[in-house]
């Protein structure tokens, strides 16, 4: 038997985090010199901090992932004092979408208050308050102040943005200092973290260490991890800007005319001068690895290391899913597959994949109370029925729309499977052109009389419904536009909690051969189409087939259980700088 799984080795799960945590990295890392981790988004409701999507789960993920294997972790976010809701209205079959604005307090998530830091802007000393609250060996530190606004408020290229990304960087690394703490690795999750290895390259530069050296020593200690693909669409900054921003918070003279150099014309890249500090640079899965195309000051194409992200699956899968995982010997405690675990997961059949889903249809069911339709009305799905579900960022490149090219169709499969359709996501704020594109699919729907009854949209996605929507459904659909999507966390979720995958070959999906899940095809979209409804005709077929549907569950789990797994994902980052 051969198994599909992009894993080297996993013989050694259990040893390794032990290993670890015992001498093998002790000399590198310890709670003095902690693992840093840096983003603009990071979301965990639970600890207060509601993110945007896939960026910020992914980086809640990691510092839960380093929690539960014991490994000396700081991660380093803004806490945005507002956040925003979406909401949805129907009037007269017309729907609107409009988003509302909450403030949000850290005092009421067991945040404690440590000092205060300050940056210059142009508009003089800005104090930034540096909080933290330490669970288990990680520590969360947020950078706060009144004014701070919201994540992604405003233009990517606008003042506001590089005001906040300059506050988490260089009041960031302050706020490290006042604990004592030097980083033994700095990952930056994307580009507008950048300042803070800019303040660590400025430290050294200033206080003693020669210009080069400096430059040498902070390209080792830092990781950039790519999320994007073309180096081309991304945003720049003008060296105006920066003279307002930027150059008022560096010492070094050397570090001064280092950035200043990286500027072509008036403008810089953010990833162009992340490139030139971090010799370490990791994408999110192997087909984004392949297909990026990014290019440093020299014009040389740039290699990035593939990591594929992973979930926490403590969080994200079912108690008594997770249950039989355990019990089955198919994951170790750190949630890592263990030896054989193919062979382990043959145990399952159709009847226990059944039993594992009916009781977690009742939390979706539960948490759909709080979360009212596109109708302002609470949905409860009838036990017998079947559930497709779609969940995510309600963006062009993702297709939310895909599964409605033919709405007779659609209509048709759910009538004949009495299944309905469950999706969820929110539009970027400001995006015009995907507000219009949910308002016209409502609108679909609205007037198709078996769409009416069977589909329903979410206007306010987010963590607690991601989590019902996996653990609730029975089929899930991810059909991103093959190239565009850099790994994509949402799809693990459904596998882990035994959900039938149809999906387009692409972001960390694509890291497996597509005959282990209902793969959508075709080289034109008319062709994807086609695919798609014949794979959710099969995907719901498999539902009333015990043969089917125990196959496709076990070739699901035997190939994306050890991707899917978060202690993979960190194994694989500390293998990589370690
Ligand atoms: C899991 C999750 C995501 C991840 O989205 P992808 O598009 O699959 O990367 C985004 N938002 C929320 C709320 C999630 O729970």
């Amino acid at each position: 038997m051969s198994f599909d799984h992009p894993v080297d080795s996993i013989e050694d799960t259990e040893g390794f985090f032990d290993a670890i945590n015992r001498h093998h990295l002790t000399k590198k890392l310890s709670t003095d010199n902690p693992y840093t981790y840096w983003s603009m988004e990071y979301y965990d409701k639970e600890n207060g901090i509601r993110g945007g999507g896939g960026l910020g789960v992914l980086a809640a993920d990691m510092r839960r992932v380093a929690e539960k294997s014991n490994i000396p972790f700081v991660l380093i976010t803004p806490f945005y004092p507002s956040e925003q809701h979406q909401k949805i209205k129907e009037i007269d079959g017309k729907f609107e979408t409009a988003s509302v604005h909450q403030p949000v307090d850290y005092k009421k998530y067991g945040y404690q208050f440590i000092d205060t830091v300050n940056i210059k802007t142009e508009k003089g000393i800005v104090n930034l308050e540096v909080i933290k609250k330490k669970l288990g060996s990680t520590t969360i530190i947020c950078i706060t102040e009144p004014g701070f606004g919201e994540l992604y408020a405003g233009e990517s290229t606008g003042d506001h943005r590089l005001y906040q990304e300059v506050a988490l960087g260089f009041g960031g690394y302050q706020a490290l200092k006042l604990g004592g703490l030097k980083p033994a690795i700095m990952q930056l999750n994307e580009v507008a973290t950048f300042f803070a290895a800019l303040a660590r390259l400025d430290e050294l530069a200033s206080s003693g260490m020669d210009f080069y050296e400096a430059v040498v020593y902070t390209r080792k200690h830092t990781l950039y991890t790519n999320h994007t693909l073309v180096q081309a669409a991304e945003a720049q900054f003008t060296l105006e800007q920066f003279k307002r921003f930027v150059f008022p918070n560096l010492r070094s003279n050397a570090v001064k005319k280092w950035l200043a150099d990286k500027f072509e014309g008036n403008r810089v890249k953010l990833s162009t001068i992340t490139i030139e500090i971090a010799e370490l640079r990791s994408g999110v899965s192997k087909l984004h690895t392949r297909l990026a195309n990014y290019r440093d000051q020299a014009g040389n194409k740039v290699k990035f290391h593939p990591i594929t992200n992973g979930i926490d699956i403590s969080k994200w899968v079912a108690p008594n899913i997770l249950n039989f995982y355990e019990k089955e010997g198919i994951l170790d405690k750190y949630y890592l597959p263990r030896d054989q675990f193919e062979q382990k997961i043959e145990t399952l059949t159709a009847e226990k994949i059944r039993a594992l889903k009916q009781e977690n249809r009742n939390v979706l069911n539960e948490t759909l109370n709080s979360y009212p339709n596109q109708y302002g009305k609470i949905v409860t799905i009838p036990d017998d029925a079947l559930i497709v579900e779609y969940k995510r960022r309600f963006v062009a490149y993702k297709r939310p729309e895909l599964p409605f090219s033919d709405p007779d169709h659609l209509a048709k499969i759910l009538e004949e499977f009495d299944a309905y359709y469950l999706f969820s996501g929110r539009v970027h704020e400001g995006d015009d052109k995907m507000t219009k594109k949910l308002s016209d699919l409502l609108a679909i729907i609205n007037n198709h009389p078996i769409l009416k009854k069977r589909v329903f949209y979410f206007a306010d996605y987010d963590e607690k419904l991601s989590y019902a929507l996996s653990v609730g459904s029975n089929i899930s659909i991810n059909v991103p536009k093959v190239g565009l999507e850099a790994c994509g966390t949402s799809w693990m979720k459904d596998v882990a909690n035994l959900g039938v995958l149809i999906s387009t070959a692409d972001g960390g999906v694509a890291d497996c051969a597509n005959n282990n899940y209902y793969c959508v095809k075709g080289q034109v979209e008319e062709d994807e189409i086609s695919s798609l409804y014949q794979c959710l005709k099969e995907a719901l077929a498999s539902w009333n087939n015990d043969f089917e549907l125990e196959y496709m569950i076990k070739r699901e789990l035997q190939n994306f259980l050890p991707i899917i797994s978060g202690a993979r994902m960190l194994k694989d980052y500390l293998n990589y700088l370690f």
